[in-house]
């Protein structure tokens, strides 16, 4: 068992492939099995909703940090075990860097790749120093590596960046990352 509280960002739509519902399902039941405590953005959509659902299923304890405006938009998981209402996007941001022990990215549209952008980002400056891990069994974040790289080439990023993630392939893996695994719990 564990106390950490792990940060996941993900799709609000669940993808075309049914793999990205099964990872999204798997990993949230791993995470309430292990007893950590997952945050994320509070919604009952996409691969959001299905990995919080499978989580409280295995027992889990979910937070779910939403803004006001959302909680109808991107339809609030009624199921969470607590529910913060914050004012706004940033207030969002802050509450989930300030309660999460580190980050796991799940395949994801644009909020996702903004959310993951900023907790780089702070990396980057030294504002946090937690892991942020990006998963995906299918190779989803391959395009994304080859940005950061392109990035890198192009001389608009020092090569220390790469140290910021880490990417896998598993979810042993990823919880390994994390400081999740067996030894360390
Ligand atoms: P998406 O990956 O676009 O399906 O969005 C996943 C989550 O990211 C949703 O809960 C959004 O509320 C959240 N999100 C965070 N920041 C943003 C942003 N700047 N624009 C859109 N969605 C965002």
């Amino acid at each position: 068992m564990t106390g950490k509280a792990i940060c996941l960002f993900c799709g609000s739509r669940a993808g075309e492939s049914e793999g990205y519902r099964a990872l999204a399902e798997s990993v949230g039941r791993a995470i309430g099995e292990r007893g950590a405590t997952m945050v994320y953005g509070g919604g009952a959509l996409g691969l959001m909703g299905i990995a919080s659902n499978a989580a409280i299923d295995a027992g889990g304890t979910v937070t779910g940090i939403i803004p006001n405006f959302l909680r109808s938009l991107e339809v609030e998981n009624p199921r969470l075990t607590r529910a913060i209402v914050t004012d706004n996007m940033f207030d969002r941001k802050q509450a989930m860097l300030d309660l999460s022990d580190g980050f796991l990215i799940l395949p994801g549209g644009l909020g996702t790749f903004d959310e993951l952008f900023e907790v780089l980002t702070w990396r980057q400056l030294g504002q946090i120093d937690k892991p942020i891990v990006l998963l995906s069994d299918s190779g989803y974040w391959e395009p994304y590596v080859a940005l950061i790289e392109h990035v890198i080439r192009e001389g608009f990023a020092g090569s220390g960046v790469r140290s910021l993630y880490t990417v896998v392939g598993t979810i042993e893996d990823a919880f390994a990352a994390l400081g999740l695994d067996e030894t360390a719990a």
